[in-house]
């Protein structure tokens, strides 16, 4: 029970609930004319432009220290602004993986050179990273993992496959999880992880469409790709480690909660009107928010546990297992309160959202570890395993 005990209940600080009005100021102006189907996509939505402009206003590695361009800022900070920007479905997929954990692993993990180079331009919204983790026969089972990375003079030579990669056909660099070591029999011992320049040559990146008709993520194809030696982030070996606690910023934030959010308010307005008001309507409404509120609650939890220097891995595949429950659980349910009404009625921009989150809501509890895997980690973290 230790790791879920740990976790306290606690409210965000008001100077980091301040920051609020100014990102809703900026984006109310900058989404009003955005339809909510666009909006839907939200962190699966890249618009590098407007990275930028976040990084220009400090927005950009919010936690991170001033001297590598962060804002020096704490966690719940952070929190403000993400549920701020999820809410209004803004398009951030171009820096997220940059801001949410390539940053903080590279500030955790890397040399002072590696931070330099690499923090800086990641705060200014104009460096993208992905995660090269899943490979074809590596998902659930990373230590699977078959790409390799072999020592040579110039630093290492890289060969293999990853795939389901988000945005690399976008991105400037993966932080990749490799084998330098042993072979698969190894399981973790032997994997090391090195940043690859995706520019380089060897790299092929193959977009991969998915059934809702987007392009959002990849096949990345490495054929002896010279890297050199500073690309290991990190300590050689020591990749199971690192990937672990750089998984517990991907799963714990909001994100993990909020994918069906725009959907959700959508369809509140619809019901606010009165063609779309049933009693059923309200009492649906009611049940969905009674769950996102004490979801909400757990995940600022964990927000502050990291706001204490915690590495809250237990607490954040429960904050992903029981967040992607609500986010599934929001397109169904709303279609099932559509359906049971005249549709011609319902607002074609409320269908058309519905009709994407549908299509996409299998993915929520696979992306970022499958639910009976999180949920094998919160039986061992009760001490049930
Ligand atoms: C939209 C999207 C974006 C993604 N982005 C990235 C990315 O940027 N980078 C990246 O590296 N990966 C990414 N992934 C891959 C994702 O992390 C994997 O899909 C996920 O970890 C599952 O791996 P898999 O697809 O190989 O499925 P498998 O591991 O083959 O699992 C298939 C099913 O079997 C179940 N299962 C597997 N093993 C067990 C077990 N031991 N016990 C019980 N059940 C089990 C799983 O729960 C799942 O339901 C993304 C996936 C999606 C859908």
């Amino acid at each position: 029970m230790s790791a879920l005990n740990s976790l306290t209940l606690t409210a965000i600080p008001s100077e980091d609930e301040a920051l609020r009005v100014p990102i809703r100021e900026f984006l109310t102006q900058k989404m009003k004319d955005v339809p909510a189907c666009v909006r839907a996509r939200s962190w699966s939505g890249c618009d590098m432009n407007f990275s930028r402009e976040l990084g220009r206003r400090g927005w950009l590695g919010l936690t991170l220290p001033k001297e590598y361009g962060g804002g020096g800022r704490s966690p719940f900070a952070r929190y403000v602004l993400v549920e701020e920007l999820l809410n209004w479905g803004a398009p951030v997929g171009s820096h997220w993986v940059a801001d949410r954990q390539s940053a903080p692993l590279i500030l955790k993990y890397g040399t002072e050179a590696q931070k330099q180079f690499y923090i800086p331009p990641i705060c200014r919204g104009e460096s993208f990273f992905c995660i090269g983790m899943s490979e074809p026969n590596a998902g659930s089972d990373l230590a699977n993992v078959r790409t390799r990375a072999t020592k040579t003079e110039q630093g290492w030579l890289l060969n293999g496959q990853k795939i389901w990669t988000t945005n690399a056909h976008n991105c400037h660099y993966m932080i990749a999880l490799v084998r330098t070591s042993g072979t698969a029999d190894d399981r973790h011992r032997g994997l090391s992880q090195i940043i690859v320049d995706l520019n380089l040559p060897g790299v092929t990146v193959r977009p991969i469409r998915d059934q809702s008709g987007d392009v959002h993520f990849c096949e990345v194809f490495f054929e002896n790709v010279q890297l050199a030696s500073d690309a290991l982030i990190g300590a050689e070996g020591r990749g199971w480690e690192q990937v672990t606690a750089e998984l517990a910023f991907e799963r714990s934030g909001p994100e993990r909660l909020y994918s069906s959010i725009v959907l959700f308010d959508e369809w509140l307005a619809f019901i606010r009107s009165e063609p779309g008001n049933t009693p059923e309507s309200v009492r649906l409404a009611g049940r969905i928010l009674a769950q996102i509120a004490p979801l909400r609650a757990l995940c600022i939890a964990v927000t502050g546990k990291l706001a204490q220097g915690g590495s809250p891995v237990v607490e954040a595949a429960l904050v992903k297992d029981l967040g992607t429950a609500v986010e599934q659980l929001i397109p169904a349910a709303i279609a099932n309160d559509l359906y049971c009404r005249d549709t011609q009625a319902v607002p074609f921009e409320l269908l058309l959202t519905l009709n994407y989150v549908t299509q996409v809501a299998p993915c929520f509890s696979l992306r970022g570890g499958a639910r009976d895997i999180l949920r094998g980690m919160i039986a061992r973290g009760l001490g049930l395993r």
